[in-house]
């Protein structure tokens, strides 16, 4: 039975801990609670957002108006070499149960914050995987035509960052199906310790933010390609180059803005340091524009969402 709430502040569920209220908000912890919830909003003409674990997004200081959805569902189970598991899972869940069981494929995503639906959405990814590598079939409900509807991995259109359900917003992501590599139980679990201790050791993850600010842009520019790796003695292994290697390129490591400041440890985190406003930080992220587009002649994209603006 749906629960709503009224006036519920929404800072607190999201890790840079920034947001007004949201109008509706409600926390479903089953996909029939999570689809009774959207057609609620439906019916009664209410915009909907829904979120999981917060951990990539910037919600404006007016809030949401409109009902918004914190998808809590949680249930996971393994056949064979599958995980069977909903949206609201947490990531690190996933990675923990796969590794128990010597399921391999998602050792180094250890230590990405948020949910299982919401990695799915933007193709999370760090040191070489992605979920890409272990996703087989997607259940989602479509908002707009009202109905369920299933994909392939194939059908996923998943690229960096990117998939076709956050091209398609509509699709709420209910559940998935993974499927793992045969691995070894100890050795999963070593892999995804030490890929934490290594996030760790590069960046105190304990920080009001939400994870990369901007995507890592395509960078043709060879000149620029070669002092990358004279800096940085690394060898770009794609058309992309770091966003934090950029923003600190044109001087912006550690400038603030009221509360919000560019992470002198890791340039593309954009940190709430205590007070900061949405306000301030999109302020602060429109100056890292301006500033990369004006020197570099790149364009840079927020990774992060931003809700309510
Ligand atoms: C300290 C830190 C480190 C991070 N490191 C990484 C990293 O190494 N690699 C990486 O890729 N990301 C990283 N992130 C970003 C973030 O953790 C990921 O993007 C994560 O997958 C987001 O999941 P979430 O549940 O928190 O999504 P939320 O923040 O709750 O939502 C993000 C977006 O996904 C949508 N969404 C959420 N659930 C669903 C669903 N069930 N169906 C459809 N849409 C949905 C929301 O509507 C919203 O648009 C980091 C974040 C932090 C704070």
């Amino acid at each position: 039975m749906l629960s709503l709430e009224r006036d519920v502040l929404l800072a607190p569920y999201s890790t840079f801990n920034i947001g007004g209220p949201a109008d509706f908000f409600a926390t479903v912890t089953t996909a029939a609670e999570l689809i009774e919830a959207l057609e609620y909003a439906a019916d009664n003409s209410l915009k909907s957002f829904i979120f999981s674990g917060g951990s990539n997004l910037l919600i404006a200081d007016r809030g949401f108006r409109g009902l918004v959805i914190r998808v809590a569902s949680a249930a996971a189970r393994i056949s064979g070499r599958d995980i069977y598991a909903d949206a609201g899972t947490p990531l690190g869940s996933v990675v923990q149960l796969a590794g128990a069981h010597g399921l391999a494929g998602i050792e180094r995503l250890a230590g990405i914050p948020g949910s299982l639906g919401g990695a799915i959405r933007g193709n999370a990814g760090a040191f070489g995987a992605e979920m890409r590598d272990v996703v087989l079939s997607v259940k989602t409900y479509d908002r707009k035509a009202r109905m369920l509807r299933e994909f392939s991995a194939k059908q996923c259109a998943w690229g960096y960052r990117q998939s076709h359900f956050k091209s398609h917003p509509e699709l709420v992501i209910l559940s998935a199906q993974l499927r793992f590599e045969d691995g070894d139980s100890a050795e999963l679990q070593r892999i995804a310790a030490d890929t934490m201790a290594v996030r760790e050791a590069k960046h105190p993850q304990a920080v009001r933010c939400a994870g990369s600010f901007f995507m890592n842009p395509d960078v043709l520019d060879e000149a620029l390609r070669d002092e990358f790796a004279l800096d940085t003695g690394k060898t770009p292994k794609d058309s992309r180059l770091p966003a934090g290697w950029l923003i600190d390129h044109v001087g912006l490591r550690g400038r603030r803005i009221g509360g919000a400041e560019i992470s002198p440890h890791h340039p593309n985190y954009i940190v709430n340091t205590g007070t900061a406003t949405a306000e301030q930080v999109v302020m602060l992220a429109s100056l890292v524009k301006q500033r990369v587009r004006t020197e570099l002649g790149i364009q840079l994209r927020e990774e992060v969402q931003l809700v309510g603006f």
